[in-house]
């Protein structure tokens, strides 16, 4: 797989809200997603990982503000980089679908009630193919459906027709529908049960096998991850915590956080591990713990980790982390 950067996120600060009372939901965030890799972000319920997503694609909804940073998007072929946080919005119009889309959290609930398949399939390729005609988005349609295992006879179908993760794999279809670059998951974890969670996560990594596509996937269920990404990477806080290829974290986590998160879910593969969890909740993001914000809830904190925030340092093999524990080499 290259290693070429599709889209590089430096120093992203989102906050809900102004002035005293903002909520910082994302803190200084630095995240490097290569072209055709599957890269995970996992964390708890709160950590910031849907409003990572959504300031990436600039779907923030108000109050939330992206308060600095930059998201650098690279096409393909080599044209010229793009900060998606200064386009236009006409720009924008664009970009999104084209060159990155985004399947959100409750997506199986966000197609259009009133539109069939056929007719929300067609609309995205209406809407940036023009020149295409009728015949060929209807055509595009059914290979789209057929792409992701639905049967093309359910192209007229509402989507109340259709089951959960039916609507999830139309959503996908719709995200594929003008070959992006990018595309970002964010997983409806408490909607849909595991093995479907599974399988389709399955589906669209070997999609992206097929297409060249880079994969964000968004969930708590760390476990996913190991089976399915090329690199995984842990929020906390607002925080990137730790980032490692898959195999490397699940084989020696190096944030406790992340160690923790690990103990959280069974494993579907591999040796058993006992599971642990971790105790306590994550952090009020209104009222953040000096320091690291996971020391609280840290059985290995010491002297510095209530005091100063670790920064997140590379620490061999592709991997990073933020934890006082290992700020030994610079
Ligand atoms: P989950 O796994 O539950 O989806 P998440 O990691 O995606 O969680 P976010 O939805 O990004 O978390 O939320 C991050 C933080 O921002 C949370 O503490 C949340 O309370 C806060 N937040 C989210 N949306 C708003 C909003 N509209 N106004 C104020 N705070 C918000
Ligand atoms: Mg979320």
């Amino acid at each position: 797989m290259s290693r070429e950067a599709v889209l590089e996120v430096r120093g992203l600060n989102v906050d809900y809200g102004i002035g005293r009372d903002a909520v910082r939901a994302v803190r200084d965030v630095d995240l490097v997603l290569h072209r055709g890799e599957v890269l995970g972000l996992a964390g708890e319920s709160g950590s910031g990982k849907s409003t990572l997503a959504y300031a990436v694609t600039r779907l923030l909804p108000p109050p939330g503000v992206i308060a600095g940073g930059s998201v650098r998007y690279r096409p393909a072929g080599g044209g010229d980089p793009v900060d998606i946080l200064t386009l236009s919005p006409q720009e924008l119009r664009r970009f999104r679908w084209a060159e990155l889309s985004i399947v959100f959290q409750g997506a199986m609930n966000s197609l259009n009630p009133v539109l069939t398949v056929h007719a929300q399939l067609t609309d995205v390729l209406a809407a940036h193919r023009p020149d295409m005609s009728r015949a060929a988005r209807t055509a595009r349609a059914k290979e789209l459906l057929t792409m992701v295992g639905i049967s093309v006879d359910r192209l007229g179908a509402y989507p109340h027709q259709l089951s959960g993760g039916m609507r999830q794999r139309v959503m996908i279809a719709m995200a594929l529908a003008l070959e992006p670059e990018v595309v970002i998951m964010d997983e409806p974890t408490t909607a849909l049960d595991v093995v479907m969670q599974r399988q389709i996560l399955r589906q669209l990594v070997s999609l992206r096998e097929r297409l060249g596509f880079a994969v964000v996937f968004i969930t708590h269920d760390i476990s996913l991850l190991v089976e399915f990404s090329d690199r995984i990477a842990i929020m906390y806080g607002g925080r990137i915590v730790e980032e490692a290829p898959a195999a490397e974290l699940y084989g020696s986590a190096l944030h406790p956080y992340s160690d923790g998160l690990l103990h959280s879910f069974p494993a579907l593969r591999g040796p058993r591990r006992e599971l642990t969890g971790i105790p306590g909740s994550p952090p009020d993001l209104a009222a953040m713990p000096r320091g690291c914000a996971f020391s609280p809830r840290c059985a290995k904190s010491f002297e510095p980790c209530g005091v100063r925030v670790p920064s997140l340092v590379a620490s061999g093999e592709g991997r990073s982390v933020a934890c006082f524990l290992h700020a030994g080499a610079p």
